[in-house]
């Protein structure tokens, strides 16, 4: 069961198979149960399949305090169609506008409208979500699907056995080995064939922290963040805050970039609160406010990795991955989640038409194939954004601001229907038409679905 990696070209050609051909039932073994872990387990068991995630957690969930998710069209799409309207709107916050503003004096610079106007051009609603709610919905929707064995570390993979080793000494043997193992991802080590490279530090890292918003609504000057419920973005040289309510409205969530060298991978270290007070203590006095009633702060250093040139399933056809293993990014373009959960979208509908063993290749390389370019350049335009927000006070400031003020002042006009070209490159990127088309209009069922008929493999 050996194929070619073929990262870039076509999936190897398989034959066609006849609709009334038996589908095969695979035993997969998903490492992890975080988001992409889970969406998986969900997409794969209801394709059929058996899943049995691995897990080296004592508990599934949010480790550490809560943070939040973005879950824009691309994802919300998917995730209504799986049912879960009703618990979006119940738990997540759906976001107004994203708001840009200056460091210094709060003024604002750059306005997208969201809110309705997203469901309307995108087809799907942009919800702001805390990510322990969206654990917990795709894990009660993966539920009836999987068998989950927490305290499973995972300690080695044997790709042409397709078996895993725990660290107890247990050895599970499965068709098929997916890694959603995150960004220091075993299997990525496995596909790769070498110790991968480890993640990339980027000299940055995230405090976080979550504030009630009872709070800020006794405060006239904060009470407007939770009242207007819009995405903001305060930029300054070299750092970013973006903050946005979640849970109904009834928290706050504070995400802020600044320099910061540490190597270690972690989202759970506790940072100091006044530290984190001193790196923004010239910032308008909104985010002095906001920062006093901050009382514990997570910092989560951001690391990034390259897009993998090599592959993404292992030359025995028996290893692949998702995920922040496949793709870690930036949270710059709040798409984290998103790409993960279609990956595993993606896969579940390829799977779904598997009738054969020897088809498995031509799947799995088909999945790669359909992820590849699209992860790449959502890994790309996260990184370009980081480095947007954060322009040192000077001419280049000055023409990001000018480019994200015209984009705001033709979106607040409403006068005309505003036409891509206008918006071509602005440096608000949510402003650009067509790159929010092609962000937030994918459908992952929907492009697999069509490789499947383009190729054959009817249900
Ligand atoms: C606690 C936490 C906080 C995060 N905070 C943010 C954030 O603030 N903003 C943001 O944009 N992104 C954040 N991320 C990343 C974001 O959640 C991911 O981009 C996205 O959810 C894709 O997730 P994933 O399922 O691919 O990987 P992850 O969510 O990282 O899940 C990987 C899972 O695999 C398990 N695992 C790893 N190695 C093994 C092994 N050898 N054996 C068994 N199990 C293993 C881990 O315990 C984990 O449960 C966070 C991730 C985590 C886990």
């Amino acid at each position: 069961m050996t194929s070619p990696l073929n990262l870039h070209g076509k999936a190897p050609a398989a034959a066609s198979v006849p609709a009334e051909e038996q589908k095969l039932v695979l035993n997969i073994l998903i490492i992890g149960c975080g988001i992409g872990g889970l969406s998986a387990a969900y997409c794969l068991g209801r394709a059929g399949h058996k899943v049995t995630i691995l897990e080296a957690a004592s508990e599934i969930g949010e480790a550490g305090a809560g943070i939040q998710a973005s879950v824009g069209p691309n994802l919300s799409r998917l995730l209504i169609r799986w049912g879960l309207r009703d618990n979006l709107d119940q738990t997540a916050v759906i976001p107004q506008a994203i708001t840009f503003l200056r460091y210094a004096d709060g003024q604002r610079v750059g306005w997208t409208e969201w809110g309705e106007s997203m469901e309307q051009n995108h087809r799907a609603p942009y919800y702001h979500i805390h990510r322990a709610d969206l654990l917990d919905m795709l894990l009660k929707l993966a539920a009836p699907y999987m068998t989950v064995l927490l305290n499973s570390r995972v300690s080695s993979i044997d790709p042409h056995a397709a078996q895993v080793t725990l660290e107890n000494g247990a050895v599970l043997a499965g068709d098929l080995i997916i890694g959603a193992d995150g960004i220091k991802s075993l299997a990525r080590t496995v596909v790769v064939g070498s110790p991968s490279k480890p993640p990339i530090p980027t000299g940055y890292a995230a405090y976080r922290a979550i504030i009630p918003t009872r709070s800020m609504l006794a405060d006239p000057d904060l009470k407007l963040l939770v009242e207007d419920a819009e995405m903001k973005n305060w930029m300054g040289p070299g750092k970013h805050i973006i903050g946005y309510c979640i849970r109904a409205k009834t928290e706050y969530n504070l995400v802020m970039v600044h320099p910061d060298d540490r190597l270690q991978e972690s989202y759970t270290a506790e940072g100091s609160v006044t530290k984190m007070r001193a790196d923004f203590q010239d910032w308008e006095p909104r985010v002095q406010k906001l920062l006093a009633l901050v009382s514990k702060t997570l910092v989560w250093p951001l690391m990034y990795r390259e897009p993998l040139e090599s592959g993404w399933v292992d030359g025995t056809g028996h290893v692949v991955f998702l995920g922040d293993a496949s793709h870690a990014m930036l949270p710059s373009r709040a798409q984290g989640c998103a790409m993960a959960v279609e990956d595993a979208a993606v896969l579940g509908v390829l799977l779904s038409r598997i009738s054969r063993h020897d088809q498995l290749p031509t799947l799995l390389h088909a999945y790669q194939d359909l992820r590849y370019d699209r992860t790449t350049e959502t890994q790309l335009a996260a990184r370009t954004n980081h480095n947007i927000f954060h322009l040192e006070d000077g001419p280049e400031q000055e023409e990001r601001d000018r480019s994200m003020r015209t984009a705001m002042e033709a979106a607040l006009a409403r006068e005309r229907e505003i036409r891509a070209e206008d918006t071509a490159g602005n440096a608000n990127v949510w402003a650009d038409k067509k790159k929010s088309q092609t962000q937030f209009d994918y459908d992952a069922e929907l492009e697999a679905e069509q490789w499947c008929t383009n190729h054959g493999f009817s249900l």
